[in-house]
């Protein structure tokens, strides 16, 4: 019975936060597993995180989601940080241990990657060139895991190309730096195209990307999930590539933070696809 379980709190820390899906995401897999506990909105002000962090022990939360803008800064301020998250440069939860220690992780690549699986169960990170638009930090995290699963020819293009160059050096030689004046020709022969930029959101203009060379087999992405389709997904059903939204990313994400913190790895389910398509 949930009477005799702990209860156990967690949360989103950011600011804004309002706008986060994350509690309708938790909150369904509390029911869902009869388990006791919430997952609460935490509107922390930038230059408040360390101190926000240093009450989940007190406050007796299992630990929280980070979301813009604490995702960097966290790493000063847990006491662990995981090798992945460390790569990544970006925590997006945090745990909290029985001594009240902190350790940060990274779920948005596992996200991502799953995502894909998720969607065309097939894919395969090594069966060809990837070409990630975008440098900002989901992109960071999707190139990490991209490499993890495999990933060994990935062109990376960003309308600031010092970030993409910058990130190239960094991750190592399976990542190259696409100018962006040639990310059109960045898709000839690729297996998979990713969006991370914002370009396609709603409320900001399409992203400025000619499909003309992209191999009709590739798989094209986009992390964005308002609108769930995108003007580069439309344009991409409609010349016959396969195509998913970021809305699998953001549900995925979130399941190894509900097992650390809860001791059930969830499953994601048409029922919780449902829910959250609800609320877009
Ligand atoms: P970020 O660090 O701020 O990076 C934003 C990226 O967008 C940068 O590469 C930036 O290029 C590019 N950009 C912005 N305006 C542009 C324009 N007018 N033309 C071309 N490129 C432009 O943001 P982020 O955290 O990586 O997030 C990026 C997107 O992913 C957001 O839409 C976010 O909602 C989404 N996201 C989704 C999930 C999910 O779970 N599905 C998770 C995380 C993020 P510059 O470097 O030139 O500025």
């Amino acid at each position: 019975m949930a009477a005799e379980q702990p209860y156990r709190l967690a949360g989103v820390m950011g600011w804004p936060v309002a706008h986060s899906r994350s509690p309708v995401i938790h909150n369904h897999w509390i029911t869902h597993h009869a388990l006791n506990g919430a997952y609460v909105l935490l509107p922390v002000q930038p230059g408040q995180l360390s101190t926000a962090l240093r009450s989940l022990p007190i406050l007796g939360f299992s630990g929280c989601n980070l979301t813009i803008p604490h995702k960097v800064e966290a790493l000063k301020s847990v006491d662990r940080i995981d090798p992945l998250a460390q790569r990544i440069g970006a925590v997006n939860t945090v745990v909290v241990a029985p001594d009240g220690s902190l350790t940060g992780l990274n779920t948005d690549g596992f996200g991502y990657i799953q995502s894909l699986y998720e969607a065309h169960p097939s894919w395969k990170a090594n069966a060809g060139p990837i070409t990630v638009v975008g440098a900002g930090g989901a992109a960071r995290a999707i190139i990490v895991s991209l490499i993890e699963n495999g990933a060994r020819d990935i062109r990376i293009t960003n309308r600031s190309f010092d970030k993409a160059y910058g990130m190239a050096q960094e991750l190592g030689p399976e990542v190259q730096a696409v100018a962006w004046g040639e990310r059109h020709g960045a898709l000839a022969g690729i297996n998979l195209l990713v969006n991370t930029t914002n370009q396609g959101m709603h409320g900001e203009h399409a992203l400025d990307l000619l499909l003309d060379q992209l191999p009709v087999g590739a798989l094209v992405s986009d992390i964005i999930y308002v609108p769930l389709e995108t003007p580069l997904l439309a344009a991409a059903r409609l010349r016959g590539n396969p195509t998913v939204n970021g809305l699998g990313m953001l549900l995925h994400q979130a399941r190894p933070a509900f097992a650390a913190w809860f001791g059930v790895m969830p499953d994601v389910t048409p029922a919780l696809y449902t829910k959250v398509r609800a609320t877009l």
